[in-house]
């Protein structure tokens, strides 16, 4: 007998079924709390996903684990003790909060009828998410069909009116460069090296990946004009989703006491430090020869009054903080937190676009901690997974994330 391939799924999904039927009989006790575990079937489209869904009735009604909602295809992270689910692209994104009834849906609450629970470690979530939730939310990817009890998952087309859209950019952007060495430390650590080793070693990291196409905008010691970085970054981002990294080490005149990281993301400054390094960074036009081209600062807040990056500010502000909290987990410190300014560099980088700052050279221990190889490799490890998490929460085109990141 000859199988297509679908009938050869449907073949699979009741052998399962009868095998699931022969442990309910060896083990009666078992019949009440997984009587469930039969009677709802998972179809795949493209049937490359286990079709089994793990349906329990401990509370006295059906529940799925939280991890079928992954099996489903969605992904699944931990945000102060609350679920969330991001579907394909990253939207919509779900937040689940255990013992509420109250899931948020892209920011509109939605009521179920009863409340996910943790047990044994794991969170449950009513079956009605899967068969009645989705399918009514999501009806071009999920249907369910009662007769039947068939969840059909459809791998292809549209996610929430979004066309899916696997390929994501990543520019990366080493400050500095050739005749511009940026902030020199007394012990002769030059700021353009520290962002040329952390800028190669974060590409090496994210090119592993292949939904990333990664960029760098220097990968030898040579200047690049500041407006031309975030030019090219627009180009190689093109019609894809994309970020814009900067990265530079700090420096501060007269004190040798200052240090920690800090990220910035393009707004006006709000304070004297954010005004201050602002006009450090972007002192690096001195060096371009641009001669009339050269911008001073009026032209600068001229700029500034119609910013075009100020369309991504909200998700700047996010990669800013993922930055910031990324880099907390290997850093001495201290988080200087995020902050904004008017810098040249991110301007018409037509995307989310952040600047770090990764350590103050004119501190001599932290001069000599960032020249350190495994300083840099950490660093470079922190931004790659500053990036993959800003990609599971962006949705490119709105305007802002769904829950609005904090600012210290
Ligand atoms: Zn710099």
């Amino acid at each position: 007998m000859k199988l297509s391939p679908r009938r050869m799924f449907q073949f699979l999904i009741l052998r399962r079924g009868l095998l699931a039927c022969g442990l309910l009989l060896l083990f009666p006790t078992q019949l009440q709390s997984h009587q469930e575990a039969v009677s709802v079937r998972v179809e795949i489209s493209d049937g490359t996903l286990d079709p089994q869904l793990g349906i329990v009735t401990d509370r006295g009604f059906p529940a799925v684990p939280v991890q079928d909602m992954a099996r489903l295809g969605w992904t699944l992270t931990e945000s102060d003790g609350r679920t969330v689910a991001s579907w394909k692209g990253g939207a919509p994104r779900v937040v689940i909060n255990p013992d509420s009834p109250f899931m948020s849906w892209d920011g509109q609450g939605v009521h179920l009828a009863e409340a996910p629970y943790r047990s044994s470690g794991r969170l449950f979530l009513p079956l009605q998410v899967l068969i009645d939730i989705l399918p009514w939310k999501l009806p071009n990817s999920f249907r369910y069909d009662p007769d039947t009890r068939i969840l059909t998952v459809s791998d292809s087309g549209l996610a929430g009116g979004v066309p899916l859209d696997p390929v994501r950019v990543v520019v990366i952007d080493p400050g500095h460069g050739g005749r511009d060495s940026g902030t020199r430390g007394r012990g002769g650590t030059l700021e353009k090296d520290v962002a040329l080793s952390i800028g190669r070693a974060l590409a090496q990291k994210l090119e592993a990946d292949p939904h990333l196409e990664v960029y760098l905008t220097r990968d030898t010691d040579t200047l690049i004009p500041i407006w031309q970085r975030g030019e090219l970054a627009t180009a190689w981002k093109g019609d894809h989703p994309g970020v814009f990294i900067s990265i530079h080490a700090n420096g501060v005149p007269n004190s040798r006491s200052v240090r920690g990281y800090e990220t910035f993301f393009l707004s006006e400054a709000r304070t004297e430090h954010e005004r201050r390094v602002a006009a450090l960074e972007n002192a690096a036009q001195e060096f371009e020869e641009l001669g009339e081209e050269s911008l001073d600062g009026s032209d600068l807040s001229f700029i500034l009054s119609e910013l075009r990056n100020l369309d991504h500010q909200h998700w700047s502000a996010l990669l800013a903080e993922l930055v910031q909290t990324q880099l907390q987990n290997f850093h001495p410190g201290p988080n200087r937190g995020v902050k904004q300014g008017p810098l040249a560099v991110i301007t018409n980088a037509l995307m989310p676009a952040v600047l770090v700052e990764v350590g103050f050279l004119t501190n001599p221990e932290e001069e000599a901690l960032v020249s350190e190889e495994s300083f840099q490799d950490s660093a470079a490890t922190a931004l790659a997974a500053a990036v993959r998490e800003f990609f599971r929460r962006y949705a490119a085109g709105e305007e802002k994330p769904l829950i609005p990141s904090r600012r210290p």
